[in-house]
């Protein structure tokens, strides 16, 4: 089996472009954030405690978290790729506990570096679309074949508006400081891999693929 992953990134680093090419391998793609949302889109007794803590941006209690996340992974039989978790230290002993109790030790962590200039410009540059691809106005990389337009599906392409400079140098800032942490904690497991971002994702690609051999 694959080596399971551990993802770690900032925002706009292009964790989303690098797990779509691993699920493309066969990985189950894990996103606490995609499972909060699905209970509050489901309305069940979770979804309705965590909706407005979600709202306001803040983290949803690490006890609720883990529940969803411990179900999900005793029952899964395949190489998945973990993102959104652990988001605080405390996190991430939870989850080493667990994964000692699931028997599970072939995982390695990644750290998808990416300067907050890179970010920034990245992420204010993003177009999305509904189908879920995402794509970026200034990076040739990351451009649509025709402006403004979905290679995948054809739609016409959003521009996030919450995007802002400021709210987006904030989210970074939080983030590299609340990953800090994190960072040591695997890094004193020697689980821990940076990958440079600037080296584009066709070579940050190769990178994983490389670590997960
Ligand atoms: P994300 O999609 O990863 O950006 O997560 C969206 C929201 O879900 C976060 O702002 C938190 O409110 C919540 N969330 C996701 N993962 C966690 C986690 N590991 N711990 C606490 N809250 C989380």
């Amino acid at each position: 089996m694959m080596k399971n992953v551990i993802f770690i990134a900032p925002p706009s680093a292009g964790k989303g472009t690098q797990s779509a090419l691993l699920v493309d391998l066969g990985y189950e793609h894990i996103s606490t954030g995609d499972m909060l949302r699905e209970e509050i889109s489901k309305q069940t007794e979770i979804g309705k405690k965590v909706e407005s803590i979600m709202q306001s941006g803040k983290l949803v209690s690490d006890d609720i978290v883990y529940e969803l996340l411990k179900n999900k992974l005793s029952t899964l039989n395949k190489s998945f790729i973990l993102d959104g978790f652990p988001r605080t230290l405390n996190q991430a002993n939870m989850l080493d506990k667990l994964f000692q109790e699931l028997k599970i030790d072939n995982y390695e962590v990644i750290y998808l570096d990416i300067t907050l200039e890179d970010a920034l410009e990245r992420a204010l540059g993003r177009l999305t679309c509904e189908c879920g691809a995402s794509y970026s106005k200034y990076n040739e990389e990351f451009k649509p074949k025709v402006d403004g337009v979905c290679d995948k599906c054809g739609k016409k392409l959003i521009s996030r508006n919450d995007d802002n400079e400021e709210s987006f140098r904030v989210r970074y800032q939080t983030f590299v400081d609340n990953a800090s942490p994190i960072k040591e904690f695997y890094e004193s497991k020697n689980k821990l891999h940076n990958i440079d971002t600037a080296l584009g994702k066709d070579k940050v690609a190769e990178e994983i693929k490389e670590i997960l051999k």
